[in-house]
């Protein structure tokens, strides 16, 4: 595995406009959604099965975080409190490439050994959030 850092190439996929897009509508969809006072979507599964699925939580998480509350984010959902701080840090380095228009870093060369065990601990990431939001069973409806 290497991360390089290149000029955007001009026909590459252009990952941090598309991200921090993505980030900022999806922000201003739920600062709208709050303000508004809608009912926020409930989990089929846990209506289902009255326990909470993988990303039960994820809503009331990224909701603290947003406040700035991050112990209360990480404990609603703590795989979702760490995907909000790593897309913060993506976002923090998209909006600078983007506006100096630097090099633009990119993992290249990966194994299959590498590859694999990134499928692995994303799995194993997924599995150990899961079994905590049942272990610490909340009202999540
Ligand atoms: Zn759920």
């Amino acid at each position: 595995m290497r991360i390089t850092a290149r000029p955007l190439a001009p026909d590459e996929i252009d990952y941090e406009l598309i991200t921090l897009s993505v980030t900022v509508a999806a922000l201003a969809l739920l600062i709208g959604w709050n303000a508004l006072h809608l009912p926020w979507p409930i989990c089929a599964f846990h209506a289902l099965t009255a326990h909470p699925c993988a990303t039960c939580g994820a809503t009331r998480s990224a909701i603290a975080f947003f406040h700035g509350q991050f112990m209360t984010s990480a404990r609603w959902n703590p795989l979702a409190f760490a995907a909000y701080c790593g897309i913060s840090i993506f976002d923090s380095y998209a909006l600078i490439v983007l506006i100096t228009r630097a090099r633009r870093l990119r993992v290249t060369q990966m194994t299959l050994l590498e590859k694999n065990i990134v499928r692995a601990l994303v799995v194993a990431m997924l599995a150990l959030n899961w079994i905590y939001l049942l272990a610490h069973t909340r009202n999540f409806a």
